[in-house]
């Protein structure tokens, strides 16, 4: 017999997801959003504080194994998790917390040696170390494999030289997953991704950058200078490090997804309340038609990008490979951020243009999402590539 459902959501989302929503929902509510205006102000938040209290409730380990103290749950779970995570009021923390969970540590669970996931996988799980992923270079964004990093082999330990910049988290990490060449030979087989601690000689956070957006968020520039590491703290096999960390990125695209739709609705609802009360000609706002269709048609391309999501969480539990929908997800999510964010902005009039107003940090924080972990061009020239032209 056919399963009663009272809402669309239903479809998807059973109880015990609902116990998951409840528990991230309420501890953005109590413990996130009211110190977004001070992290903001102090560029910088406590994310050793934040994230043992994200440890302590489960929510840093979602889909990890519960060998490393993780909560071995399945994608829908960790849709849900990102989903609650876009109620928080601007992008900085997201960020900062799928750089934990999707972005700095996917690899480390997959690819990892037991003596890795015990070390590193374990404590990021439970809140007590914060990490970074690093793979930008002054020389190298879009173009990964013109990065200048260099690992070399010496004995047992690798030597790592080199810069990484705009690093998220990366005044406050612990660790890095660190991708390096290890061969001067052309090709994706040259390059090794690495846990490296910072509290080794040989590191430096060389600037904390200053930044149009997210400026909760922590951005930072590093240096390495002979910095040795164990070579045991190599992720899997040396001269895949390419491959691993392209995988690595499906995790963090999607991972900016459920926080845009999230995100753009939240904004959408703030600016209906807005435009119910704010009487321009003598008429509250909302009643022009213009300004409706255009929200309307926002939300219908919203309703697209959630449904694309819940697609691909359905193509992940089949094991399928999701880079073409991914590229499509991101690059969809990061439009619609900006164009949602901008549109809205418009609608309060002079008051959106104002610093005090939460949609004129939205607008700032919207930015980012047509650059960082994969510009909007890379994802066409990626999608192109998957459809053969
Ligand atoms: C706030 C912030 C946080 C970040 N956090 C991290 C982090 O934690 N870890 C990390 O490793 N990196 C991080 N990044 C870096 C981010 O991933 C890169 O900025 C991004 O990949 C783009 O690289 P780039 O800045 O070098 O731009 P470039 O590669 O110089 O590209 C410049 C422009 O040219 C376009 N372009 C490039 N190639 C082509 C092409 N073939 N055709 C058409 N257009 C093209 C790009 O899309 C872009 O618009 C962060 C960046 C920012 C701003």
């Amino acid at each position: 017999m056919a399963r009663k459902i009272k809402s669309a959501s239903q479809i998807y989302f059973n109880k015990d997801h609902e116990m998951v929503r409840r528990a991230v929902k309420e501890f953005v509510d109590k413990e996130i959003n009211p110190n977004m205006d001070e992290w903001e102000d102090q560029g910088i938040a406590p994310l050793h504080d934040l994230f043992k209290k994200m440890g302590d409730l489960g929510f840093l380990g979602i889909r990890y194994d519960p060998k490393y103290g993780g909560q071995g749950l399945d994608y829908w779970y960790d849709l849900v998790f990102l989903e609650e995570l876009g109620h928080v009021q601007g992008m900085g923390i997201p960020m900062a917390v799928a750089v934990q969970t999707h972005m700095a540590t996917p690899a480390i669970a997959e690819f990892g040696s037991e003596y890795l996931k015990e070390t590193y996988l374990t404590p990021a799980i439970a809140g007590d170390m914060v990490s970074s992923i690093a793979v930008t270079e002054p020389g190298a964004g879009s173009d990964v494999a013109a990065l200048q990093t260099t690992a070399k082999k010496d004995g047992d330990a690798y030597v790592i030289n080199g810069s990484k910049t705009y690093i998220t988290n990366g005044t406050q990490a612990d660790f890095l997953t660190l991708l390096a060449r290890t061969s001067d030979d052309a090709g994706y087989h040259s390059f090794s991704l690495f846990v490296v601690p910072t509290n080794l000689p040989g590191f430096k956070v060389s600037r904390k950058l200053d930044k149009l957006g997210v400026r909760c968020s922590d951005t930072a520039e590093l240096f390495f200078d002979n910095l040795r590491i164990p070579a045991e703290n190599l992720i899997g096999r040396e001269g895949e490090g390419f491959i691993y960390q392209m995988k690595q990125f499906q995790h963090e695209r999607f991972s900016s997804m459920p926080g845009a739709y999230i995100g753009c609705l939240d904004i959408i609802h703030m600016t209906v309340e807005h435009l119910k009360s704010r009487i321009v000609f003598g008429k509250p706002l909302i009643t022009r038609q213009v300004l409706r269709h255009r929200l309307a048609d926002w939300l219908t391309e919203i309703e697209c990008l959630r449904q694309l999501t819940y697609h691909i969480v359905r193509m992940k539990m089949e094991g399928l490979d999701v880079t073409r929908e991914v590229s499509m997800g991101k690059l969809v999510a990061a439009q619609l951020m900006r164009k949602v964010s901008d549109g809205c902005l418009q609608m309060y009039g002079g008051l959106g243009y104002m610093n005090e107003m939460l949609i004129s940090r939205y607008y700032r924080d919207a930015r980012l999402f047509s650059i960082g972990g994969g510009a909007d061009e890379i994802m066409r020239e990626i999608i192109a590539r998957v459809e053969g032209f």
